[in-house]
């Protein structure tokens, strides 16, 4: 019988609270058998930090600095397997990603592949992984994305930026530590949190929108308003990490729109980091969401965050075109926007005017 419903894989671990990460040397300890190391992806921004000093390692286990400069690739994450293999003589007990979306998503894509065979852009797509992963935590450094919570893990390969969306993707175990995004920079922090607000507003107008999806994002919405249309205080750093939770889950059983459509394209051919990418197309993006827009424009006010202008002015006309490629090969994004008859709604014209504006 076709699956009516989604069965919806979810993170079954997750430990919360200002501090958590202490407790990762304890949650890692249930699950070491004594044999083969852990590795520890890690962003490289925090090798100069506190937080590398406190990394639980033990015995044999490995760090792996990550640059994250870039978004991740699949070419970069079949060079970690290899390394991991190469370096532990076979499979490591598990992986600890440390890190924002893209470190997060690193980890998830390596701990897939050291159980499946080939490169990680053979399972670029949905549900194409047939081994379970070794064991996999993520410890989020930056919120917003819900790649703490999802079943993807997004990568730019060599025909397009796609995740490798499958139920083994999913984190084993979270620790989300409010501490560890305190000192992340605007306007990054700022652009990452509100890849969750955007996520929120696409879900929320959407076609493929249910209780489930409404309740997680409803709320994620409100934390990210009272975050983000009020001076930080010492509570905004908890808000914004359940908003990305709250946001990640709402996604999980609903789709992005619009906004992300277009976005897709920006970062594949000029290189914008998603959270910036995202930004940018929304605030153009009043007809698919007007209430939306203004509100962003204020939290760009109110935050004193400048976006940058005209980012596709320099673009080459191929270049626009394999934008407007990528942003309407995304089908179930204009499904869940537009409807059924999206195609008829949103032209290569309209994409074209849109991106021009952007
Ligand atoms: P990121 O992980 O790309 O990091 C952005 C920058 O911030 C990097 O330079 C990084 O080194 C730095 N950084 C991270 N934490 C920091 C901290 N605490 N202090 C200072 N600097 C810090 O940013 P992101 O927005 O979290 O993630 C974006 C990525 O996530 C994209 O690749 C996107 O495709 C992906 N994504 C994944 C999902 C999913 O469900 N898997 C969802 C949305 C986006
Ligand atoms: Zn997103």
């Amino acid at each position: 019988m076709a699956q009516a419903f989604r069965n919806l894989a979810v993170v079954p671990r997750v430990v919360f609270g200002r501090g958590s990460f202490e407790q990762l040397d304890g949650i890692l300890s249930e699950v070491r058998d004594g044999g083969a190391p852990f590795v520890f992806l890690v962003d490289d921004v925090f090798a100069r930090r506190d937080l590398g000093a406190r990394l639980p390692l033990r015995g044999d286990d490995r760090l792996m600095w990550v640059n994250v400069d870039r978004e991740p690739r699949t070419s970069h994450v079949d060079e970690l397997v290899q390394r991991i293999r190469q370096d532990c003589g076979g499979l490591p007990r598990g992986i600890v990603g440390i890190g924002g979306g893209s470190v997060m998503d690193l980890a998830k894509a390596v701990s897939l592949l050291l159980t499946n065979p080939g490169s990680a852009a053979d399972y670029q797509g949905w549900d194409l992984i047939r081994h379970r992963a070794v064991y996999h935590a993520g410890v989020p450094t930056l919120s917003g994305t819900g790649a703490e919570v999802s079943r993807t893990a997004v990568l730019i390969g060599p025909q397009r930026k796609l995740g490798i969306n499958s139920d083994h993707t999913v984190f084993d175990q979270v620790v989300l530590d409010p501490e560890l995004i305190r000192d992340a920079p605007d306007p990054q922090r700022f652009h990452t949190a509100m890849d969750c607000y955007f996520h929120c507003i696409e879900a929320l107008a959407g076609t493929y929108l249910n209780a489930f999806s409404r309740a997680y994002g409803e709320k994620a919405l409100d934390l990210c308003r009272e975050v983000f249309l009020h001076e930080r205080d010492e509570s905004s750093d908890e808000k914004l990490m359940m908003a990305s939770y709250c946001g990640g889950m709402s996604i999980a059983y609903s789709q992005v729109g619009a906004c992300h459509a277009m976005s897709y394209g920006l970062s594949y051919v000029l290189g914008l980091r998603h959270g910036l990418a995202n930004c940018v197309a929304f605030n153009q993006l009043e007809e698919f969401y007007r209430a939306g827009v203004h509100e962003f424009r204020r939290m760009l006010e109110l935050q004193r965050i400048e976006l940058p202008q005209g980012v596709t002015h320099e673009a080459s006309a191929a270049q626009l075109e394999k934008m407007i490629d990528v942003a309407l090969s995304l089908d179930p994004l204009w499904l869940n926007c537009l409807g059924p008859d999206w195609k008829d709604r949103m032209t290569r014209d309209r994409a074209r005017e849109l991106y021009s504006r952007m």
